[in-house]
């Protein structure tokens, strides 16, 4: 764990149980000019000391430091009329280093790629899981993240990995079945292997990163669900991936959705199934991408419609208290467009709707993601972006 992650730490903290150290106070004070010049461009440094509140000297300093660290570089003068002598632009060296990601979530494939700062993907990589699971599917990741570390045309920043299962803000995977993975402290065995920092997260709360930072997300509530060979979800709250009591925060798609005294209306979704984790008429037996292909194959096209609309019927109401708990702002679907985006989405809607209160809902959207495909990549790339630099 680095300072800047300890600060990153103690900022999110409403009651804090330890006096801020002054070199946290400089890692906080990095992150925020870091942060500005990321989302906003290139700035003067007397712009940087009016938008982040800190002083001229303060700035000069950090900025001095940035230099010599190679992550920012001068641009020229401000072309801004304002009065006086025309400060120097300083700007965020977005293809000065590489970052590596991820993406664990398919059981087949492991995704991978190398992005610039800015979120572009220079190369990618994958590789075949091929059935395999603990130690030796570790093994199989570390080959897949060598080869991406050495495609990678300037110096590595840091990996992210995006992992199926329930990871605490360490990088220690504490159980994804699946892979046969328990207290797993992948993170820090990557990282030593590799010789550069390594962050790992759930693959849905990667989702919400991405969308959060590259996705065009308002980050005032926002829910991101996945929907693929199982269901999650990441939620992002002002401005702050949740991670609940036992970082198991999003973990919607093991609550009930369908059961035996059903009298929801809508086409009959028919018994509940048995799923996975043992239980039976999870939301993921009804969701899940093999789950909705099944009920649809061989139907026309009403009677997919009515059948994708249940579906969507089942998650509205499986979300409707979870927006309103958290007054979300944002839903995002991630996941096959044909079967999400059309009947499924305006029934989850409608039900979301007849289910919260207008102040509530009113404003709520609900929208496929717009990174497609490589949103779980690039929010790898951005738990890499906020472990090392704060940004986000
Ligand atoms: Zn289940």
């Amino acid at each position: 764990m680095t300072a800047l992650g300890e600060s990153t730490r103690q900022r999110r903290l409403l009651r804090p149980t330890a006096k801020v150290l002054p070199e946290h106070a400089r890692a906080h004070n990095r992150s925020l000019v870091l942060q500005q010049l990321f989302h906003d461009g290139p700035r003067s440094r007397a712009d940087l000391a009016r938008t982040t509140g800190l002083t001229r000297v303060t700035i000069s300093d950090l900025v001095g430091s940035l230099l010599s660290e190679g992550l920012v570089t001068e641009l020229g003068t401000s072309a801004e009329g304002r009065p006086g002598k025309p400060g120097t632009l300083v700007g965020l060296r977005t293809d000065g280093f590489s970052v590596v990601a991820v993406d664990l979530a398919d059981d087949e494939r492991m995704h991978g790629a190398v992005l610039d700062l800015s979120g572009t993907v220079l190369e990618r990589r994958s590789a075949a899981v091929e059935g395999r699971t603990g130690a030796a599917a570790v093994e199989a990741l570390l080959e897949l993240c060598r080869e991406l570390v050495a495609a990678a045309p300037e110096q590595v920043l840091g990996v992210g990995v995006g992992s199926p299962g329930v990871v605490d803000p360490d990088g220690t995977v504490l159980q994804a079945p699946n892979r046969d993975w328990f207290d797993l402290p992948l993170a820090s065995q990557l990282a030593g292997a590799l010789g550069v920092p390594v962050h790992v997260a759930n693959d849905a709360n990667t989702a919400a990163l991405g969308e959060f930072t590259y996705g065009g997300a308002s980050g005032g509530g926002l829910l991101v669900l996945t929907v693929g060979g199982g269901v999650g979800a990441g939620i992002v709250l002002d401005g702050v991936l949740v991670q609940g009591h036992e970082h198991a925060a999003g973990e919607i798609g093991h609550v009930t959705a369908v059961d035996e005294r059903d009298d929801v209306d809508g086409a009959p979704l028919g018994r509940p199934a048995r799923c996975a984790c043992g239980r039976s008429g999870c939301l993921e037996t009804v969701l899940s991408v093999p789950a909705m292909r099944r009920r649809v194959e061989g139907l026309d096209a009403e009677g997919r419609a009515a059948a994708l609309a249940s579906v969507g019927r089942r998650l509205g109401i499986v979300l409707a208290p979870v927006v309103s708990a958290l007054n979300l702002s944002e839903v995002v679907l991630s996941g096959p467009r044909e079967l999400l985006d059309g009947p499924l989405r305006d029934a989850a809607l409608g039900a979301l709707r007849e289910r919260t209160m207008p102040v509530v809902s009113s404003s709520l959207q609900l929208r496929m993601t717009s990174l497609g495909e490589d949103g779980a990549l690039s929010g790898a790339a951005v738990l890499v972006l906020s472990g090392q630099l704060g940004v986000s």
